[in-house]
C-alpha cells in the first residue's frame, strides 16, 4: 500500500477555505481532515472534537513540551497545532490528509526534510471582497475582524510559495479546481503503486 498524500491548506481567514474544503471532502474518498488543537474559544455551532479539539494554553504548553505536534503557530492571538501522531497513521494508512493551517505552519513543514505535501493557497478575489465575507459570515467582532484583514495582507505575500493557487470567487468552480488538484496529485508518476510502471515511462 502506498503511503497517503498530505495535502496543506492555507488562505486568509474568510476566503473561503472551510467551504471549498467541505465541498472537495463531499466528493473525493480516502481523505481525511487534520483535526487541529487550538487555546481558540468556539465559535457558535463549532463542535469540540469535529472542527478543533479546544484546549487550555496550560495545555497547548504541555503538548508542545512532549512534541506531540507536527507543527504549531501562534495565530490572531491564539494557538493552533497540528498532532503529529494522528496525522502520521493516517498517512501510513494509505489515507490522504488535509491540514488546515496558516502560512507559518505551511513554511515550518516546507522547512522539514524528508515530509512531502502539496501546498495550496486559497486567495480572496480582493481584499474587499474578503471583507465582505468575513462580516457577512458574522461570527467575529469588529475588532477581530480588524486583525484578520491586517494579518489578511500579509499571508497573500506567501501565495508565491504555494505549488497551487485557487482564486476563489465562484464557490462551484473553485470546489471544480480543488477536486482536480488532490485527483492531479494522486496521479503523479513517482506516486504509481507500481515501480515497473513508473521505469518504463522514463525508458520509452
Ligand atoms: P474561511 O474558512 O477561509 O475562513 P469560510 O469558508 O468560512 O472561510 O467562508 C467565509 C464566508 O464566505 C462564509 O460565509 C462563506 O459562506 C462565504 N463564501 C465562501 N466562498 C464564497 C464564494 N466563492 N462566494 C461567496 N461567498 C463565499
Ligand atoms: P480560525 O480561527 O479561523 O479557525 O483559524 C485561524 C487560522 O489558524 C487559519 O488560518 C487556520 O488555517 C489556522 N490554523 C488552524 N489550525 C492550525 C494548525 O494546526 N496549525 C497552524 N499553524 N495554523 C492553523
Amino acid at each position: 500500500m502506498s503511503r497517503g498524500i498530505l495535502f496543506v491548506i492555507s488562505a486568509p481567514s474568510g476566503a473561503g477555505k472551510t467551504t471549498l474544503l467541505k465541498g472537495m471532502m463531499g466528493r473525493v474518498t480516502d481523505i481525511v481532515f487534520s483535526i487541529s488543537h487550538t487555546t481558540r474559544k468556539p465559535r457558535r455551532g463549532e463542535v469540540d472534537g469535529v472542527d478543533y479539539h479546544f484546549i487550555s494554553k496550560e495545555m497547548f504548553q504541555q503538548m508542545i513540551a512532549e512534541k506531540s505536534f507536527l507543527e504549531y503557530a501562534q495565530v490572531h492571538d491564539n494557538f493552533y497545532g497540528t498532532s503529529l501522531s494522528a496525522v502520521e497513521l493516517q498517512l501510513q494508512d494509505g489515507i490522504d490528509v488535509v491540514l488546515d493551517i496558516d502560512v507559518q505552519g505551511a513554511d515550518i513543514l516546507r522547512n522539514t526534510d524528508s515530509l512531502e505535501a502539496a501546498y495550496i493557497f486559497i486567495s480572496p478575489p480582493d481584499l474587499d471582497v474578503l471583507e465582505k465575507r468575513l462580516r457577512g459570515r458574522g461570527t467575529e467582532s469588529e475588532e477581530l475582524i480588524s486583525l484578520r484583514l491586517k494579518n489578511a495582507r500579509e499571508e497573500m505575500e506567501a501565495a508565491s510559495r504555494y505549488d497551487y493557487m485557487i482564486v476563489n470567487d465562484m464557490i462551484d468552480e473553485s470546489t471544480d479546481l480543488l477536486v482536480s488538484i488532490v485527483l492531479a496529485e494522486r496521479a503523479r508518476a513517482h506516486r504509481l503503486p507500481s515501480g515497473a510502471a513508473i521505469s518504463n515511462r522514463v525508458l520509452i
